[in-house]
């Protein structure tokens, strides 16, 4: 999870049925919002888009037609959070990264880890909602999406590290210019999982020295 900035609901749109807010122009705010990713899962572009409850509107039916209740998410994320994890860290007011690091194991098997680097009420709630939404929520069906979502962490991983390999590697100026410029945009919010990467930086001193600067 990363920070998102929300912005406000422009005049004149109103969302006042379940149509209002799955129309084109709340849809447009939400996927630019939120980087054109799912909020938890951190998958860019997700093939399956939910408006999403923040507090799910079985708990909290007065919210159902808020705005700032109203995220982007992916379907597989949406059902496993459903109206059981309502009081996760909310990252449209909160750095999520102040809070839990990210961690990706990828041996004997591909697995996601989270730690905390500071206590909040919404820590447990949020670790447990993220590890079943990485490593599976008990069916055969969320255990085969997390699968297919953690091999698509694992390639965008691979290549990160790779480029910073080759950042360190490299002697030629301009290449190394090059290849700062594709690591400024791989830990930059936008981009696919980028919370992963980020921790992966954050938990390094030696990486926070080199690259410490590019974590805006
Ligand atoms: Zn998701």
């Amino acid at each position: 999870m990363i920070k998102i900035n929300k912005s406000g609901l422009p005049q004149g749109i109103i969302i006042k049925t379940e149509k209002d807010y799955r129309s084109e122009k709340v849809l447009s705010i939400l996927q630019q919002d939120f980087f054109n990713k799912c909020y938890v899962c951190e998958e860019k572009e997700p093939t399956s888009i939910n408006v999403e409850h923040f507090r799910s509107y079985k708990n909290y039916k007065h919210l159902k037609y808020e705005w700032e209740n109203l995220f982007y998410a992916c379907a597989h994320c949406n059902k496993i959070k459903g109206s059981c994890y309502d009081h996760i860290i909310d990252c449209t007011r909160e750095d999520p990264e102040d809070y839990i690091t990210m961690r990706f194991n990828s041996y004997p098997e591909n697995y996601v880890e989270t730690l905390e680097r500071r206590n909040s009420a919404e820590n447990m709630e949020t670790r447990e909602l993220l590890d079943k939404v990485y490593n599976g929520a008990g069916t055969p069906i969320s255990e085969y999406e997390a699968k297919n979502l953690k091999k698509r962490i694992a390639k965008e991983l691979k290549e990160f590290t790779e480029c910073i390999e080759s950042y360190q590697d490299e002697r030629d100026s301009k290449l190394r210019a090059v290849y700062w410029n594709d690591i400024k945009e791989m830990l930059n919010r936008e981009s696919n999982f980028a919370g992963f990467k980020r921790s992966i930086v954050l938990q390094s001193k030696e990486l926070m020295q080199c690259f410490g600067e590019l974590m805006n």
